[in-house]
């Protein structure tokens, strides 16, 4: 089973359609890492794809503000992604609405995967905690017990990996009792493309993170995605050029902040 890992994809159509062209024949099933909606200038086109296409699908912190939930204050927002907000608020229909409505916002256990757990933040916080650093992935990996755990929300992929070893290394690291191996969690590398073979075992755990379609922070504008091959345990990560422009021009039209247009050409 290999399985095309979609996260944040936030509105932007031109990026999520080419993602989709470019993975064609490569994947077996989609799973959607949540932030369907918010920033970007094609919500519902978004959220309509992902219906018909993801065969799991996880609530999003910008779904969730999408949707005027009475717990969310768009105050906590900053200033731009607020204003995003309260336009995608005005323009999902109520076909996206009942969609994201229904998302999961607590982490997913994929049937008949027992290996893996699925969330859009992270297993403590599902919709809102940012999984960026090793000190937030090792408090994060004793809170859940499968090998591969996927989250997204930081819109920079990420590879998380727990192991147990005979030697400190790292500052992120405990000893466990009874015998003396250690564990230490570290962040890899995650090349932009190829794959990362998974050494998962009772030794061994990862946090993936896949990037953002939409809306990429590393500082590369092109759309990040990931596909998860069970079979090999291969994570491969991709990036693929769209069209920035034209969804910067679908932006402008729908009057959405300029700071959100231009990040787009810079991918931060
Ligand atoms: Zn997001």
């Amino acid at each position: 089973m290999r399985i095309l890992v979609l996260s944040d994809i936030h509105g932007n159509l031109v990026a999520l359609e080419s993602v989709l062209a470019a993975a064609a024949g490569q994947y077996d099933a989609i799973w959607c890492l949540g932030d369907i909606v918010g920033y970007g200038p094609r919500p519902n086109e978004c959220v309509a794809l992902m219906r018909e296409q993801a065969t799991l699908c996880v609530m999003g912190n910008h779904d969730l503000a999408a949707l005027g939930h009475p717990d969310i204050d768009v105050d906590n927002f900053n200033p731009h992604a607020r204003q995003a907000v309260l336009w995608t608020r005005e323009t999902l229909t109520e076909e996206s609405h009942t969609f994201l409505a229904q998302l999961p916002d607590t982490p997913v256990l994929p049937s008949g995967q027992e290996r893996l757990l699925v969330t859009h933040a992270s297993p403590r916080e599902p919709v809102w905690e940012y999984v960026l650093t090793p000190n937030v992935a090792w408090e994060n990996f004793a809170l859940f017990e499968q090998e591969i755990c996927l989250v997204g929300h930081t819109h920079k992929p990420a590879i998380f990996r727990w192991r147990l070893c005979h030697e400190v290394n790292l500052e992120y690291a405990d000893a466990v009792a009874d015998n003396e191996l250690v564990a230490e969690v570290s962040l890899l590398q995650a090349p932009s493309s190829g794959g990362v073979q998974l050494d998962t075992s009772a030794e061994q755990r990862v946090i993936l993170n896949p990037g953002s379609v939409g809306q990429p922070r590393d500082n590369d504008a092109r759309a990040a995605w990931a596909i998860l091959d069970l079979e090999q345990m291969l994570w491969q990560c991709r990036r693929t050029p769209y069209a920035i422009e034209l969804t910067q021009s679908q932006m402008q039209a729908a009057g959405l902040p300029r700071r959100l247009i231009d990040r787009l050409s810079y991918g931060w």
